[in-house]
Parts: structure tokens; sequence; C-alpha cells
């Protein structure tokens, strides 16, 4: 059968046949009708497939393998630290007493799960140097906003109404100024200087009596780390802002310095990345803020607490900002970090913050002769190239990352930051192997030899995956649906 001949799961669909059958019912039926308002039952059953279990286990093995994903390939994405995802995460994850709990159980009946946020919590404020944590946003994103509204709630306290704007980098990731949009900010850009860091002349241009906060990536995310950010912090906080650091990629800093001690006021980490949960997709991910001291009281509540030897949750909190996700977070990923943060140890975090950054060094070095290296100096955790000597022989960045699918890569992050032109941005992570490096980089340079000699070959790839070239905005925008009800 051709590749492209997967049917799909309703096409392979027989009436009656049955995958699955549910055990007798052993308790009294409901009638849905009464628990719920009228209007909200549906009418006719719902179209599912109906198929045998063999079958549906092809199916989605057969899908499977047409993903790419961390356990399958390399996966170099800058600036959303794709790493592996540790097995003894998923197994914790999967214990009876963390999978089977329900949320809304009684807190004296959860202790334990309790205390494994509490000590997440812990661990967390230790890494960032922050004086409290939460656990409850969802993402990263989730958690830029959470922390942007309790600075916009510690202006409001202070009756400093007139702080309406936020200022980003030009090479801040996009959920900044979006963030700071759909918290009521006005986003206002800073420059980058030649160097690739924040220029400072800048900074003290834009800032002033109605900035609300500097949000800000360290290293940023040309991987460079910001020298001179004692002197930005100065800078902010001497105007009554609010420093905020996106700490979404953390393996570069890690164990070694301290948003906290940098003089941030709030951090957001991304567990679903430096952490190793699982992501892509849209699978659940967790955003834990951090926040110094006078930020405290506008953490979401409920705010989980210690009491003697209980844990418990605090509602009494009369500034907070609210509830920002129902119920515990999720808790699954946080078991997973936590589970993580236990196995490493503290001499092991360390370890991952400096084979982070020596393998991001050893790839832009060895890559350096075959493309254009924007700013030659030491990077952190990933680095960026620039295609533009591809490009004068026909071959753009894009092509450059479709070819990369032929030999079984998922191609790194291209056009971002935009401030570099032909942007192609390598983040290997700590967790790879120095043959896996040593591969990818072969594969770039056979890229960069066939752009010189036989530029087709590039600009007409992917030639081996089992759909070519898509348009991306249009697949993206408006994925077709090939299953018509007939
Ligand atoms: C991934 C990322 C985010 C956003 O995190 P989500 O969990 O995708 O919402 C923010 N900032 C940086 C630097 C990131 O890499």
């Amino acid at each position: 059968m051709h590749k492209e001949d997967q049917p799909l799961i309703f096409e392979l669909s027989t009436e009656g046949r049955i995958g699955y059958s549910l055990p007798e019912m052993d308790i009294p039926e409901i009638d849905l009708g009464e628990l719920l308002p009228e209007g909200y039952l549906r009418e006719e059953e719902p179209e599912l497939p109906e198929v045998s279990e063999l079958d549906i286990m092809r199916h989605y093995t057969a899908l499977s393998k047409r993903n790419h994903g961390v356990d399958s390939g390399f996966y170099p994405l800058g600036s959303c630290t794709m790493k592996y995802n540790p097995k003894i995460n998923e197994n914790v994850a999967r214990f009876n007493g963390f999978a089977h709990l329900h949320p809304l159980q009684d807190e004296s009946s959860v202790q334990g799960a309790l205390e494994l946020m509490y000590d997440l919590q812990e661990h967390l404020i230790e890494i960032t140097g922050m004086d409290e944590v939460t656990l409850q946003p969802a993402a990263g994103a989730h958690g830029e906003w959470t922390g942007l509204m309790m600075i916009r709630s510690y202006h409001e306290a202070n009756g400093d109404t007139k702080r309406t704007k936020v200022v980003v980098p030009d090479s801040a990731h996009g959920t900044n100024p979006a963030s700071a949009t759909v918290a009521g900010f006005e986003t206002v850009t800073v420059k980058s200087d030649e160097n690739g860091l924040v220029d400072l002349e800048d900074l003290r241009r834009v800032v002033g009596e109605d900035t609300a906060a500097l949000m800000l990536t360290n290293p940023n995310t040309l991987g460079l780390f910001e020298e001179n950010i004692l002197e930005m912090a100065e800078i902010v906080h001497g105007a009554g802002g609010k420093l905020y650091y996106d700490g979404a990629n953390l393996n570069a800093v890690l164990s070694k310095a301290r948003p906290g001690d940098m003089g941030f006021d709030v951090v957001h980490l991304n567990l679903h990345k430096t952490f190793t949960g699982p992501h892509g997709g849209g699978g659940p991910g967790s955003g834990p803020v951090g926040v110094k001291a006078d930020l405290i009281p506008f953490l979401p509540k409920p705010v989980l607490v210690k009491n003697g030897d209980q844990y418990e949750f605090d509602y009494d909190r009369p500034q907070s900002i609210g509830r920002v996700k129902p119920y515990y977070g999720n808790f699954g990923i946080n078991v997973r970090a936590y589970t993580y943060i236990r196995t490493m140890g503290p001499d092991g975090l360390k370890a991952v913050t400096e084979n982070a950054v020596l393998n991001a060094n050893y790839m832009m070095r060895r890559l350096a002769p075959f493309f254009d290296l924007p700013f030659d100096r030491h990077c952190k955790h990933e680095f960026v190239l620039s295609g533009k000597r591809q490009k004068k022989l026909g071959v753009r960045t894009l092509d450059i990352a479709k070819r990369l699918l032929d030999f079984g890569y998922h191609p790194p992050t291209i056009y971002f930051p935009l401030n570099v032109e032909e942007c192609i941005m390598i983040e290997p992570t700590e967790t790879e192997s120095k043959e896996t490096l040593d591969a990818f980089v072969d594969a770039m340079i056979q890229i960069a030899k066939e752009a010189e000699e036989n530029p087709e070959i590039v600009q007409e790839a992917p030639h081996t995956t089992v759909i070519g070239r898509l348009d991306e905005t249009m697949a993206a925008r408006k994925p077709v649906l090939r299953y018509q009800k007939q």
C-alpha cells in the first residue's frame, strides 16, 4: 500500500464491529435528563467508528510511525527545549496513589499529593531564588499572563495606575507581547544592539513612569547571556517598574545563576521544557510562577500552605488575583518535574547546564565554517546561524529545514528571532550524545555542500516524507478533513 493511502479510522468502520466491551452495569442507572438542563442532552447517538481492537491498534501505530517526537529522533528546536522525557517520570505519574486521585477529594485524604506539590514549590523557590511559587498556571504563556496580572494588581494596590506599558525586547518570544496585551498592557519594544544584547540606551529611552514591567528572557532567544542584567534591573527598578523573567528554558542557567539574584521580581518556568515534561501537540504543560515577597499577596488563590504537619489550601487572600486554573494545576506534569528534580539531585542539575552549554557551543563551532554566524561569541543553551550565504545560491533557510527532514531530523526553529536574516536557531539540549550532535552537524554540512553543487535537491525537499512540501499557512489555518459522511 502506498503510504499516502492510510485510510481514516471512519473509513475502516464496519457496522456492528466491536473493539471493547464494557462490563455489566452494577450501579443504579441515572437519568441524565434529570441531571442536565434541557437542551444540553444530545438527541442522536454520536457518529463513532466501529472497529476491532486490532484494527484500531494497527491504525494508530501506523499513524504514530509518521510522527516525529523526542522518542523517535533528534529535535533541536531552538527556544522550545525538546529534551528526552525520562521514563521513570511516567512510572511515577502513573502510581495509583497519584493517578487515581479525584480532584474533589477532601484535603485530609490527599495529603501525599499536597506534600509533593509543596515540596516541588520549595525546590522551585530554591532553583529560582524567589520567595514563593504557585503551581496553578497550565503553561508558559499562562504563567506570563498570571505574573503580569500580579504586577498589575501590585501597582494598582499602590495607587500607581498610570503604569500601562510593558517593555519587551525585539528578540522576545512571541508569547511575551501577546501575554502583555491580554493582561491589558500596551507593549513597547526595545532594540537589541550589534552584540545581540538589549540596547541600554534604548532601554533608558523607553522606560519611564508609565512602565509596569520589563519582560526579559536571559539568556535571550539568541542564546546570549544579557551581561548588563544588573544595570538593566537598576534602570527598570529605578523607574518604579518590575522585572519579569521568562524562564521557559532555564537549562542555560540552572544551578549556576538564579533570576531572583539577578534582581527579577517574577519568573515563570516551563516544567514541560526544562523539567522534562513531555510536550508538543497541545499536551498538558505546567508554567509555575515565582515571585518576590512584595508580590506574594497577589498570588492566585488558593495558596498551598503547611500548617504544622498538615498541608492545606488557604483561601483567605483578599488581594489575590483569583484562581487561574481549576483544581490542582496540571498535577501529572508536576509529578514528573518533581521526579526529575529528585532523581537528578543538585549535582545532576548542575551538569544539565554545563552539558547544555557545552553541546551548543560545540555544534556552533563545528557549523561556523559552513554558515554565517551573526554573533561570534560564546553562546549558552542555544545559538543562531544565518543562511545568508546559502540564500545567495538560491537556497533559503526554509529549504534547509525541509531538507533536514530527509535525514530524519525535526528541523530547528527558523526565521526567529526576527532580527537575524534567514535565521536558523538550534538548541541541542543537554540530553544528546556527541554521536547524535555529530550526525546532525554532518547532515547540515552536507546540505551546505548541496546548496553549492546541487541546489535543486534542497529546494525541492523533502523527498522521503509521506507528504511533500505543504502550504504551511493553509495547513495551520485550514487542516483539510477528507472524511465526508455520505
Ligand atoms: C515555550 C516558550 C514560551 C511559552 O510557553 P508555552 O508553554 O508554550 O505557553 C515562552 N517563552 C519562551 C522563551 C519559550 O521558549
